[in-house]
């Protein structure tokens, strides 16, 4: 049967954005990021770059660098593990560039600066708890070295740098220190030129309590013991043994990568000879470690090969550590992984963190080696981790491990990059409110950074493109660059043009919106292929410029075709000798566009199947789900399904499809699937629920809800249990509740199955689900858990305002961020007036200003709209 419809093959709904980015491995970090994104969706990306009433251009730029900054030696002496206080003294050298230097202004949050010498004599300074200014009299002449010694008090910051106390919530966890500086945090613990365009070199000397580890940028010069006598809070004072350990970073990097983590930890190494590379662990884990982290020093062979330079810095740590406000943070030589980034051995089988660790290993020599010159080239740092994890899958798990990776970028930014200029930033671009913002815009770093390289690769050929990436290395490393330093070398190399590419890619948001038509004139014997560009296109949004590729096959025969669109529409005629069994447009994802493609069934069929590319399989499986009940397009996605010889995506693919059809048979078919690959068996557990929810489900209630819960409570992944967790929910099986609480109390791997059992709970809006959900919103649950917690009294507290107020409120001064931040949000959503009291008295007595404007934008917008009832 001939069927044509008109489909979008390529725009994935957002919930699968996360999966589809990094299917394999739990890609924490951007699930965090959009996670907090969504509390600063109301202060958004849209900067408006100019000031109406001033004239003002609001874009933002480098600050000068009035001095080369040399060297910072920083020594900290933390008393008390448990009281988030440190002492410091920093030493940093600068030399005056040009004109003799009369002010030294550094990036200085809320630091209790003592005293400040230059050259050995006192000076005098002003500190407003956002920048030190001292005075140079006289002033320091240029190109001579001077010596900046900066004595302070490090108080409990709201950023920058975290204290995770013991508590007796948490009994047996040692207290904790980590630094995040990404994006202009680390001046909450030292003053510094806070912008990526100064690199320096860093020296540590941290002294604290014996016992306890200390790891930093650089290598370990020395560690030794010592007997301090200190006075505590209550005036006592004692004897106690701390030790020093002494780090040192001689390799110039950017201020925002110098990190400092204290605790104990079970370390271990997955190095190679001449390269540590330890994994530090809560302690009792480091038997997990080979199982997580395993395979960090083939990545690294491969990225040395691929661009032919070998890792950069002294050593590799990677450190797993409580309450990180990310998934992971790439400081030079050491970096950070959030909480649960340490797999047990059960979990293995549904959970890997391989995309996670290859993308901030990657940042080693690609943000950290090299770093983006200011904050709107992101996409050097992000683009080019996030595209090494899709090369690290290429070479560890195959060609269609790599589509799957591309694939899932294009996804994501077609889902969310499709607004025009001037409505939203470009990726490239200086407009933005601060600097996280550049992070989650539309026309994201991420996946559009990877996806320009992916392109870039198809375009130049894999010889041209990796020889310029491997000069680009060699020509910027120990130095900060912008995207046209990066153009210009592959022009250099490859010969080709490429300001246009840049231009459209980089420089302007949106992707092109297609409409494809593939038609088969029998009379003519001629095949038809009409391109329409659909977006909005004006003269600051031009048509976008590209080769379409289209691959024809008759008779197994494949003949490719190039189809230049540069204008709304374009159109192919070509006389062939048959009619073709398969038209694939761009089978090896060369444009990253939005394709919606008009097509008999039996050539999708026959894509779906024997497509070329994982990425044209997936694309025709897509367009399978979107038509109507053909009987060979049903038998084709189910064998697809249960084929364990496909890709997990592809047959999770044909898992969504079939459920997507709504049709009685194709239904039967999904609730047939019992796959063994975990991955799968979470698609169709979800598909399962999808077809038994909603107005007449193809599928019987009971019968679903019966498997849900048997596999909620039994599956053996975790995967599996927060998919049925969710299904139920999906199903509003009200009936199930005792199934949902009794996942609240199942552990696993990332607390999966609790998180969702919590979102079930509040799907299900049960009243008396609020007690059970404000359990898990204290100390002592996982900071992850304690948001999801958290959000849920917020959505429920409807019912119980009361609880749900004394609840939440507390946890706006909660040590952990993230608690925090849930907890302002959860206050909106409830919507009980009753807040904004307390909200705004929090924002006339914090200290950071940052933090009082959190407060406030939560109190106007309870004001706002505050719960009708
Ligand atoms: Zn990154």
């Amino acid at each position: 049967m001939r069927t044509s419809r008109r489909l979008n093959v390529r725009a994935a709904p957002l919930v699968a954005l996360f999966a589809s980015v990094s299917v394999a491995s739990d890609l924490d970090c951007l699930h965090c990021r959009l996670e907090s994104w969504a509390w600063r969706q109301h202060v958004g990306d849209r900067s408006g770059h100019f000031d109406e009433a001033t004239g003002r251009d609001r874009r933002n730029y480098p600050p000068h660098r009035w001095a080369d900054h040399g060297r910072m030696t920083l020594e900290l002496f933390i008393q008390d593990m448990d009281v988030p206080v440190a002492q410091a003294t920093q030493t940093l050298t600068i030399t005056p560039i040009a004109e003799p230097l009369e002010e030294l202004r550094l990036d200085a949050r809320l630091l209790d600066i003592r005293s400040v010498s230059v050259n050995g004599f006192p000076a005098r300074f002003t500190n407003d708890g956002r920048h030190l200014r001292v005075a140079l009299a006289p002033p320091l002449p240029p190109d001579v070295p001077a010596t900046i010694v900066t004595t302070y008090v490090i108080n409990d910051p709201p950023d920058g740098l975290f204290w995770t106390p013991s508590s007796p919530a948490w009994p047996g966890r040692p207290p904790q220190i980590h630094t995040q500086g990404q994006p202009e945090t680390n001046s909450y613990w030292f003053p510094c030129h806070d912008f990526p365009n100064e690199r320096l070199e860093t020296e540590i000397i941290a002294t604290v309590p014996a016992g306890f580890l200390v790891s930093s940028n650089g290598r370990l010069l020395s560690q030794r013991r010592s007997v301090r006598r200190v006075t505590d809070a209550s005036g006592a004072s004692s004897l106690r043994g701390y030790d020093t350990f002494h780090w040192l970073q001689d390799k110039p990097h950017v201020n925002y990568l110098v990190s400092l983590v204290v605790g104990k930890f079970d370390v271990v190494d997955v190095g190679r000879p001449g390269l540590p590379m330890p994994v530090y662990v809560p302690p009792g884990r480091g038997p997990d470690v080979r199982g997580t982290y395993g395979r960090t020093a083939e990545m690294t062979a491969l990225f040395e090969r691929l661009f032919d330079e070998p890792y950069p810095w002294d050593r590799y740590a990677q450190l797993v550590v409580w309450n990180f406000g990310a998934g992971g943070m790439e400081n030079t030589a050491a970096t950070t992984m959030f909480d649960t980034a340490i797999i047990s051995p059960e979990a293995l089988i549904d959970h890997d963190l391989e995309g996670l660790i290859s993308h901030e290993l990657a940042h080693q020599w690609f943000g950290d080696l090299i770093t983006c010159n200011s904050w709107d080239h992101i996409w050097l740092n992000e683009g080019f981790a996030t595209y090494l994890t899709a090369l690290w899958f290429e070479h560890s798990r195959g060609r269609d491990a790599y589509d799957a990776s591309v694939l899932g970028g294009f996804d994501a930014v077609i889902a969310r990059d499709n607004a025009v200029a001037p409505l939203q930033p470009a990726m490239v671009s200086r407009e933005y409110t601060e600097p996280w913002d550049v992070f989650r815009r539309a026309a994201n770093p991420y996946p559009k950074g990877a996806s320009v390289l992916h392109m870039l690769r198809r375009k130049l050929g894999d010889g041209a493109f990796f020889r310029a990436v491997g000069l680009y290395v060699d020509r910027y490393k120990g130095r900060t660059a912008e995207t046209d330093d990066f153009r210009k070398i592959l022009e250099e190399v490859s010969g080709e043009s490429l300001e246009r590419f840049f231009h459209q890619w980089c420089y302007r948001p949106g992707v092109p919106r297609l409409r494809v038509r593939t038609t088969w004139n029998s009379s003519a014997a001629e095949l038809r292929v009409d391109v329409e560009q659909m977006q909005n296109i004006d003269e600051r949004n031009p048509a976008f410029v590209f080769d379409l590729p289209v691959l024809i096959r008759v008779r197994n025969e494949g003949d490719w075709r190039r189809l230049h669109v540069d204008g709304r529409s374009a159109t192919l005629s070509i006389p062939l000798a048959a009619e073709p069994d398969m038209v694939a447009i761009d089978p090896n994802l060369e444009v990253l566009a939005s394709i919606d493609v008009d097509a008999p069934s039996g050539w999708l069929v026959e894509q779906a199947l024997r497509g070329p590319t994982h990425a044209s399989r997936v694309l025709a499986v897509r367009s399978l789900g979107t038509l109507d009940t053909d009987a060979p397009g049903t038998t084709a996605l189910h064998a697809i399904a249960s084929d364990r010889a496909r890709h997990r995506d592809l047959r999770s693919e044909a898992v969504r499809a079939l459920a997507a059809r709504r049709a009685p048979d194709a239904a039967r078919r999904v609730v047939s699937l019992d796959p063994d690959d975990p991955y799968v068996r979470e698609t169709v557990l979800a598909a399962v629920a999808d077809c038994a929810s909603g107005d007449a489900p193809p599928l019987g209630r009971d019968a679903v809800a019966d498997r849900l819960a048997h596999a909620a409570l039994h599956d053996a992944s975790s995967r599996v249990r927060a998919a049925a967790v969710r299904g139920l929910a999906r199903m509003n099986a009200v009936d199930r509740l005792p199934v949902l609480l009794a996942a609240l109390e199942i552990e696993s791997q990332h607390d999966t199955v609790r998180q969702a059992a919590l979102g079930a709970l509040a799907d299900l809006d049960q009243p008396d689900a609020i007690s059970h959900s404000v359990r898990f919103t204290r100390v002592g649950t996982l900071s992850r858990t304690r948001a999801v917690a958290i959000g849920v009294v917020g959505r429920l507290g409807k019912h119980d305002p009361d609880i749900a107020l004394n609840a939440i409120l507390p946890l706006l001064e909660d040590r952990e961020m993230r608690a925090r931040n849930a907890a302002g949000e959860a206050l909106v959503t409830l919507g009980d007036a009753r807040a904004v009291e307390r909200l705004e008295a929090l924002a006339a007595t914090a200290r950071d200003p940052a933090i009082a404007d959190r407060f406030r934008r939560w109190a106007d917008r309870l004001r706002d709209n505050p719960a009708t009832d």
